[in-house]
């Protein structure tokens, strides 16, 4: 027998992640009750996935529900911020249990992970849409704004570029060498929203912002929200084995410079902090590289290996450009 709409929430929804203290009322009436922190910000985002446009329709619905929280939490660890809750609008074309009970399994254990508790939702049928709204909380000192950037302030990035945007291109039918597909494949299906990073280094970055649309696009946005402009090394930006063969193999800059979907967070420093940061580096799962420098002249450059002038930079994703 079909599943109705609140057996469904019940069986896959209601006791999704982890359970929290702050949360008087979660999933089954008509509001949320919560207790936000007294001297907190709350932070909140909200990310859609369509199928069609962010995934294909027959993609792995556990790397769905993981992914669909992932980006979420990755805008929260860029402001530096602490996850909390999440709620989920979901959009189905029919109530297909293996479907649910997958992408709960991939929801729900990454909101275990960071201690989230999912506190509401919405279900309805129609073509497939995944919307998260997620909340969190910082302290007003900490948070990381992209307004924040500085002349002289160093640009670092974590983990490493490109890996999502090379994984597209293999599932569009580039060649890869079959070793290194299946990482290439989970940095695309499996992101790790940087929340450690991020509040390690909230308090200490001038400015931040997760990599989503690809690093030239999204840096661009700390330069114009800070009004400075920056020099990135490419010799310095961080790549894993594939994308650092592709990149020989083409001279193509584009995936580390301006693929999206690898959700790394781009950060700037003042100098003063090269240090500390350097020290913190050592206590992250994950790599965290110097890239460039922000400059009081505006614009970005991109000086290659040799030391010339890169001038084809390439655009990042745009869902209303032409030709997107
Ligand atoms: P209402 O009609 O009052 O908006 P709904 O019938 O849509 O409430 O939802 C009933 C309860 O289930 C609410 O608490 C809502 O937040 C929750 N809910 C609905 N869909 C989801 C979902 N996909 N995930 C989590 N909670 C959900
Ligand atoms: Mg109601």
């Amino acid at each position: 027998m079909a599943l109705s709409e609140f057996d469904l929430i019940a069986k896959y929804f209601a006791a999704c992640g982890a359970p929290r203290a702050d949360v008087l009322l979660g999933v089954g009436d008509d509001c949320a009750l919560l207790h936000p922190p007294p001297k907190s910000l709350l932070a909140l985002t909200t990310d859609t996935l369509v199928a069609g446009v962010h995934f294909a329709p027959g993609v792995d619905p556990e790397s769905l529900g993981h992914k669909s929280l992932a980006v979420n939490l990755s805008d929260l660890a860029a402001m530096g911020a602490e996850p909390a809750w999440a709620t989920l609008a979901l959009t189905l074309p029919q109530a297909d249990e293996s479907w649910l009970e997958a992408f709960s399994r991939g929801l729900c254990q990454l909101a275990k992970t960071h201690g989230v508790r999912l506190i509401g939702g919405d279900t309805t049928r129609g073509p497939m849409s995944i919307t998260i709204q997620a909340a969190g909380f910082v302290s007003p000192e900490r948070v990381m704004r992209r307004s924040g950037a500085q002349p002289g302030d160093l640009i670092y990035v974590t983990g490493t570029l490109g890996d999502a945007g090379l994984a597209l291109l293999a599932r569009r039918g580039r060649h890869l060498p079959m070793a290194l597909l299946p990482g290439i494949r989970r940095r695309l299906d499996w992101p790790t929203p940087r929340i450690a990073a991020g509040k390690a280094l909230a308090g200490i970055a001038s400015a931040a912002i997760d990599i989503s649309d690809g690093l030239v696009g999204d840096l661009g946005h700390i330069l114009e929200a800070s009004g400075v402009g920056a020099s990135l090394f490419l010799d310095l930006l961080p790549l894993g084995e594939a994308v650092a063969d592709y990149v020989a193999a083409t001279d193509d800059w584009s995936l580390p410079l301006a693929a999206g979907d690898d959700y790394e967070l781009c950060l700037t420093l003042s100098a003063d902090h090269q240090e500390q940061v350097e020290a913190i580096a050592q206590t992250l799962d994950c790599r965290l590289t110097w890239v460039g420098l922000i400059e009081r002249a505006k614009g970005l450059r991109c000086v290659l290996p040799d030391g010339k002038r890169f001038d084809r930079l390439p655009n990042s994703y745009d869902h209303f450009r032409a030709g997107s």
